[in-house]
């Protein structure tokens, strides 16, 4: 531990419950992040939805769950969109909880992709962190990130570089990446196995063009993730022969992990800026190499020929070729490349470091307007 213990406030996303996988990958983010800054010694108060769940427990982490109607999420919203706050809005009574007991802490970290925690930086005395999961989506959300960034710049945090460039930042972005408890993911040397594909069912991750791929080879793919986008699922299903997905549906990470680990590569195939993508480094954790577009996270997780291949966004093509040559990559080096980069304990190293310049670091001069 390189700063004295704290006393963190974690407030989780206000999309759904934590387990429910409405929330996408924040909340597995939040379960590592969880278990990595307790293992350093932090003491946590986490304060999330109703019904979330927690897959360990410890003498320094306290839950509190707040009841309320989740938000609608930033990525099925048009750019210009004002912010909404629903009738009996779970998001202002997370957060009016945060401000009861702040006094008894000394820092708090967001991990809601929303307006209101970002403004209420400006209004309250304990330093409030943000953990930015989205490229930018909605101008409003551009805006007052940019201001947050110019009045305290520590504050913020992003997954990836390429996810940081979509806001106009004060400073040089702060890149914590992210990380998972290795403890959770078993290598699995089989090479010979399905392809598969995981995320949230969402016309954003680009599910049909990995059954274009499926399609081409004449083999099935296997499909996890939460079908966020009914009409979308049933239009891939409508679009493609009934044989070529195998869906699999959402399984909480052991049974994930387990599935995942037998496929001979995962295809990822985004269609926005991903902020990260923590669907790829879970299949390198298993050793499975990954196949993705080069675009926003993924392109900074693969590193092209050593632990997948990175292909031009939108060539299905290209997929094809890469998806031939999958052999060619060990799977050796990708849970290396995962226990290097990506495990919870590096991850929460890096919010420590990230914590300790927020809290301990003066603005200079030239940082101030
Ligand atoms: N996931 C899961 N079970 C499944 C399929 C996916 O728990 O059967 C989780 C996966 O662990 C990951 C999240 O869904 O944390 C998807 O996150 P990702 O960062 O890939 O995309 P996002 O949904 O945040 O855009």
């Amino acid at each position: 531990m390189i700063i004295k213990q704290l006393k963190l406030i974690l407030v989780s996303t206000p999309i759904g419950y934590l387990g429910s996988g409405k929330g996408g990958g924040v909340e597995l983010t939040i379960v590592s992040l969880l278990k990595g800054l307790i293992s350093l010694g932090h003491k946590i108060i986490l304060i999330a939805p109703k019904g979330s769940k927690l897959p360990f427990d410890s003498h320094l982490l306290e839950i509190r769950l707040i009841d309320g109607v989740d938000q609608p999420s930033w990525q099925h919203q048009k750019t210009i969109d004002p912010v909404l706050i629903p009738f009996n809005s779970v998001l202002p009574k997370l957060w009016e909880d945060v401000i009861e007991i702040a006094d008894e802490c000394d820092a708090v970290i967001n991990f809601s992709y929303d307006w209101l925690p970002l403004w209420l930086t400006k209004t309250q005395e304990i330093k409030i962190f943000h953990l930015i999961s989205m490229g930018a989506e909605s101008l409003i959300m551009k805006e007052i990130i940019s201001e947050i960034s110019h009045l305290y710049p520590f504050q913020l945090a992003f997954h990836s570089k390429r996810q940081s460039k979509d806001y106009s930042l004060k400073t040089d972005p702060i890149i914590v990446g992210n990380g998972f408890d290795k403890e959770d993911y078993v290598f699995n040397q089989n090479e010979n196995g399905p392809l598969g594909w995981a995320g949230r069912i969402a016309p954003e991750k680009g599910l049909e063009d990995a059954v274009k791929v499926a399609k081409n080879l004449g083999e099935k793919l296997l499909v996890w993730g939460l079908i966020e986008d009914k009409e979308y699922a049933s239009k891939i299903e409508n679009t493609f022969k009934k044989e070529i997905i195998e869906w699999r549906g959402f399984l909480p990470t052991n049974k994930f992990q387990e599935q995942l680990g037998r496929c001979r590569a995962l295809i990822n195939t985004p269609k926005w800026n991903e902020a990260y993508g923590n669907v790829i480094v879970e299949s390198m954790a298993c050793g499975v190499p990954v196949i993705a577009y080069d675009l926003g996270g993924p392109g900074e997780l693969i590193e092209d020929g050593f632990n997948g291949f990175l292909v031009k966004p939108n060539d299905i093509d290209g997929l094809i070729k890469a998806t031939k040559s999958i052999s060619e990559i060990k799977r050796k080096n990708c849970r290396d490349w995962f226990e290097k980069k990506a495990t919870n304990k590096v991850f929460a190293e890096r919010v420590e470091n990230w914590l300790d310049k927020g809290l301990n670091k003066k603005i200079s001069a030239d940082f101030q307007d």
